[in-house]
């Protein structure tokens, strides 16, 4: 069997943990297997926060400090998680040499007082080239043949814009050219997250973007399966921590699970699940705390009888509405909203408007929110848009799953279920895939909303 399989910096964090991984992997050794891993788990945050400290405040000293936190960081995971010294002692030169550079960046970014997005690309990309070089250490301490590859060296050639990159057209002809050849012989483990251009420069595939990596990986040389590990058991009905009677899927589809993921369900980066898509590659979503359980499968007709198959909550973000008697039957109201929200970078969750025409609301995330607030008023000053209003105090929820379309009255059973418990709605949005029932609710409702919505279709407490 093929595996290309993806590991989180949760799933990395500590030594502990990096040994766990590596005897994971141990057990698919006579598999052909690639390995993606992510920085341990906080990195990523960290070094884009000393990369903007550095440009705005140029203290060289805090450079220091964070790179000696960081590389004490590293050392113990590695001194933790290798036995043989020969090996150990490779792997701690590596991380030495690595946050020398990294140090040597930093300080230079404190001198010229400047972060472009090329050079952020570069600091955040030292999280994954310290990571896998430990894990591909560890698993060469329980004997497995094993190398470790930056994304660049293992064929993830990009475009070069920074911060979110796209591969280049014939990416997959050069991951297989890279990887191919090592498939069966030793286990190659890719830095998640980073690319490179075709001049050599490193890029980023975005926030989240090991998954992708993974994804690229898997599709371009044919895997069987993709798989991702996580620390829950796949993909569930609900938040867990909000649903008590939240429960694995074993079996969606990709066009359920891209709804689930861009609501905020946290299991994939969007972009993740395209590749495989495209090569119709099962995935599947594992628990590396129970890894002989099958987890979820995310395929191109996912079984299952129930109409909805998850619930999914949003939390942080803000309500807006756009309105004016002027509105009504005026072409291009719409296009200016849209317009205002989009040269602000503001990125919108739902949408929605009336036949009436006199109002258009629409929801954003918080951080965007922030960027356009002061900016409202001066909006509505002239055109037929007269107010415009926020409600910060709300979070959407929303029904998935593929079983709805052409099926009458799911809404019904939806809604009456919301009406039972007194929750009241305060905005709603179902595109015509018919895939997706989204609502807006006030905070204190939200978790009551997605627990009653779980309760008439998934089951569960009363
Ligand atoms: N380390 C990167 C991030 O935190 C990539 C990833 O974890 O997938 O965004
Ligand atoms: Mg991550």
């Amino acid at each position: 069997m093929r595996i290309a399989m993806k590991f989180g910096g949760t799933s990395v964090a500590d030594g502990e943990r990096m040994k766990h991984v590596a005897n994971l992997i141990k057990a698919y050794e006579h598999e052909e297997v690639v390995v993606t891993v992510s920085a341990l788990a906080g990195v990523t945050d960290g070094l884009i926060e000393i990369a903007k400290k550095a440009s705005t405040q140029g203290k060289v000293s805090e450079v220091k400090e964070f790179v000696s936190d960081l590389l004490k960081r590293h050392h113990d995971v590695a001194n933790e998680a290798i036995k043989n010294s020969e090996i150990r002692d490779e792997v701690l030169e590596e991380i030495d040499t690595l946050l020398e550079d990294l140090e040597r960046a930093l300080t230079g970014i404190c001198y010229i007082g400047e972060l472009t997005p090329r050079s952020l690309d570069y600091i955040v990309s030292f999280g994954e080239r310290l990571s896998a070089p430990i894990l591909s250490g560890t698993l060469r301490d329980l004997g497995i043949e094993s190398i470790s590859m930056t994304g660049g060296e293992a064929g993830i050639i990009t475009d070069d814009n920074f911060g979110s990159a796209h591969p280049l057209p014939d990416v997959e002809k050069r991951i297989r050219e890279k990887i191919l050849p090592l498939l069966g012989k030793v286990i190659p483990v890719v830095t998640g997250f980073i690319g490179e251009t075709e001049e050599g420069q490193i890029t980023t595939l975005g926030r989240g973007g090991s998954d992708y990596t993974n994804s690229l990986i898997g599709a371009a040389i044919d895997c069987d399966e993709i798989w991702f590990w996580k620390e829950v058991d796949g993909v569930m009905t609900a938040d867990p921590k909000i649903v008590k009677d939240a429960k694995t899927i074993p079996e969606i589809s990709y066009a359920e699970v891209m709804e689930m993921s861009y609501f905020g369900a946290k299991i994939l980066h969007p972009r993740a699940v395209v590749p495989a898509m495209e090569k119709e590659i099962p995935i599947r979503v594992k628990n590396t705390f129970n890894p002989s359980f099958e987890g979820t499968v995310i395929k191109k007709e996912g079984k299952g009888e129930e109409v909805v198959k998850a619930v999914t909550l949003i939390k942080n973000v803000v309500l807006l509405t756009f309105s004016g008697a002027g509105m009504v039957g005026v072409p291009g109201v719409a296009a200016r909203v849209f317009q205002f929200l989009a040269e602000n970078n503001c990125n919108i969750i739902m949408i929605s408007q009336g036949s009436s025409e006199a109002n258009i609301s629409v929801v954003v995330d918080r951080a965007s929110f922030e960027r356009i607030k002061k900016d409202l008023n001066k909006f509505t000053e002239n055109g037929n848009i007269t107010s415009a209003t926020y409600n910060e105090d709300v979070a959407v929820v929303a029904a998935v799953g593929s079983g709805m379309v052409g099926v009458p009255g799911v809404a019904g059973r939806l809604f009456s279920a919301l009406g039972k418990r007194g929750i009241n709605i305060i905005m709603i949005s179902q595109g015509s895939s018919e895939h997706n029932i989204s609502f807006v609710v006030s905070s204190k409702d939200s978790e009551e909303a997605a627990r009653a919505v779980h309760e008439e279709f998934l089951g569960g407490e009363k």
